[in-house]
């Protein structure tokens, strides 16, 4: 999933706090601690941001060598590799 652009409940945004939120959590802060330093407080917002997992960076990876497979094989034409 992408990190939340809004929050799924009430709509408010919430796409500029999640790589704040991401990093500070992994960095091993309290993520109730950081989540009352940006400043939000409706439980809703706070799920959305707190549940999100995001695994785009891991589908991408497979996504490459799924592509290099299929082209080497001409399964494929036109890839654009990066
Ligand atoms: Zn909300």
């Amino acid at each position: 999933m992408l990190p939340p652009v809004r929050c799924f409940t009430c709509g408010a945004p919430l796409g500029h706090l999640w790589e704040e939120f991401r990093r500070r959590v992994e960095s091993g802060e309290d993520p109730a601690r950081v989540l009352d330093d940006l400043g939000v407080t409706r439980y809703c917002c706070r799920r959305t941001l707190f549940t999100s997992i995001t695994y785009i960076e891991e589908i991408a990876a497979y996504h490459i060598v799924r592509m290099r497979a299929a082209r080497s094989t001409g399964e494929v034409e036109g890839v654009v590799e990066e």
